[in-house]
């Protein structure tokens, strides 16, 4: 019997995840895979771009966990580097790619499965669309690599703008940082991280101005002044700041135009709607997965658009399982994310305050200040906990932390918390580690919890 053939568009995390899975679960005489990938690289971590043009990690190589050449040789997968999916014949049956080495040949492939895995577009305003150099964003590792080129170019750049004041535009703004340039980081929302509430997005603001950021926010960029076709300056409706190189982080939206073309579902959140085995709702054969779907909030049971690499690992993961015969469900997501620029940490999880308002919850919200560590251990550090919990069934609905060193991933505890839906009266009581380099006697999660519980009451 001719072997079944999965077909994988996309060739990072979500791809070579679905790809890698279904082929451990099947040989290649029982099921061929071709995957597209329109860029050079397979399975690589955008998510150390920031670390790598700040110089912590030294060249691009280290953020490539699988090349083409192992998936070819030791996976059986027909990886097609630099080849574009240009449509999805859902009645045929066949993609059609164009080879972008060769005068853009086209190709056809059959395919009884398919994988859509082709991530997310960035967001790019009608300023930001310019010829001239010295604009980036920071999507994908050639993008990282053209940063890097100009940053070590003639006349070197002072002077940096960072557009965007999410986890990407601080992580890029530290780099910033590390490499020499000073920095201005423009956001349009009143405080940066709009991730976390604003009162905790006003406490990274203020810390962020400790670390020598030039921090503007409530502030929206309009224009950008070039001389000599290279950027010199970012025009805001709030002054003109000079520039010698612009790094864009303005957020990402899912990247569905030839899946919405082919008739795939889009759910309400622009993300392609999947069910929980990763299959495009109603369209046979078809599987999607990664940045380009949308997931459940197990919190508000809402479909949200939440692209992080964590979620695109293991629903390519699903997929791929189950493509190979085996059976696996993603389980929906909590918004679990960690960020750090310059020793300042970030955690959020759960639903923020106008979240958990819109989902229909009545809350009550609290805060503590703590420190990492035992007050007298040295390198003890200020860490805020912030909780937000069900009115009477005290049930944990959200949690942030802003603090130094090791405060962050304290919100993995809090998460876990949530996605077993206890209660704070259930947490205060939790059996926590304590050791003074690790700890204050009463870990911050657990003073929360307790200032959570009064409040409900
Ligand atoms: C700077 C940066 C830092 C990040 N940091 C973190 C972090 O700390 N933690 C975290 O969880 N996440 C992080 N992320 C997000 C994470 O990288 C993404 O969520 C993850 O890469 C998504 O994987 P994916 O496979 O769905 O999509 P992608 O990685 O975007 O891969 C999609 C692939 O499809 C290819 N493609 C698209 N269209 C076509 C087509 N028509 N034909 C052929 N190929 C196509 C693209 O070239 C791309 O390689 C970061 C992202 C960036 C940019």
């Amino acid at each position: 019997m001719a072997a079944e053939r999965l077909v994988v568009i996309g060739g990072d995390a979500a791809g070579m995840s679905a790809a890698s899975q279904a082929r451990r679960r099947r040989d290649a005489t029982d099921l061929e895979i071709v995957a597209f990938e329109r860029g050079h690289f397979t399975s690589y971590a955008a998510c150390g771009i920031p670390y790598w043009v700040g110089g912590l990690v030294e060249d691009e190589e280290q953020l490539i966990s699988r090349d083409p050449e192992t998936f070819r040789n030791k996976h059986q997968v027909d990886v097609r580097l630099r080849h574009e999916v240009t449509m999805i014949d859902l009645e045929r049956r066949e993609v059609v790619a164009r080879d972008l080495e060769n005068g853009g040949t086209e190709v056809r492939e059959r395919f009884d499965q398919l994988v859509y895995a082709a991530g997310a577009v960035p967001v790019t305003p009608d300023w930001a669309r310019t010829d001239a150099d010295g604009v980036f964003g920071v999507q994908t590792l050639d993008d990282g690599a053209a940063l890097l080129a100009w940053l070590d170019g003639d006349p070197r750049p002072q002077r940096a703008v960072v557009v965007g004041g999410g986890y990407i535009g601080v992580e890029m703004a530290e780099a910033m940082i590390q490499r020499g340039l000073s920095v201005s980081l423009v956001e349009r929302s009143p405080e940066p991280m709009s991730t976390v509430d604003p009162d905790m997005g006003a406490l990274v603001r203020k810390a962020l101005c400790g670390l020598g950021l030039d921090v503007r926010s409530g502030v929206s960029v309009t224009g950008l002044e070039t001389r000599d076709g290279r950027v010199s300056a970012v025009v805001t409706d709030d002054g003109t700041l000079p520039a010698d190189v612009v790094v864009l982080g303005l957020g990402v939206r899912p990247n569905t135009a030839l899946a919405a073309e082919a008739g795939l579902p889009i759910g309400p959140t622009g993300g392609i709607r999947v069910d929980l085995r990763m299959r495009v709702v109603d369209v046979p054969g078809v599987w999607a997965a990664g940045d380009c779907v949308e997931s459940v909030h197990r919190v508000s049971g809402q479909p949200v658009y939440v692209p992080l690499g964590t979620h695109a690992n293991k629903q390519g993961r699903v997929a791929g399982i189950n493509i190979g015969g085996g059976y696996a469900t993603f389980a929906g997501v909590v918004g679990t994310a960690v960020t750090r620029v310059c020793e300042l940490e970030v955690g959020r999880t759960g639903l923020r305050e106008d979240e958990a308002a819109a989902a229909g919850f009545e809350f009550v919200s609290v805060r503590v200040e703590s420190t990492n560590r035992a007050g007298y251990y040295p390198g003890a550090r200020p860490m805020t906990v912030k909780l937000i919990a069900e009115r009477r069934s005290g049930r944990l609905l959200g949690a942030q932390i802003v603090g130094w060193s090791e405060a962050a991933k304290r919100i993995d505890v809090l998460a876990v918390a949530l996605w077993n839906r206890m209660t704070v009266d259930e947490m205060a009581g939790l059996d926590l580690g304590y050791a003074p380099p690790y700890a204050p006697v009463w870990d911050p999660v657990l003073v929360a919890a307790r200032k959570a519980v009064d409040a409900i009451r």
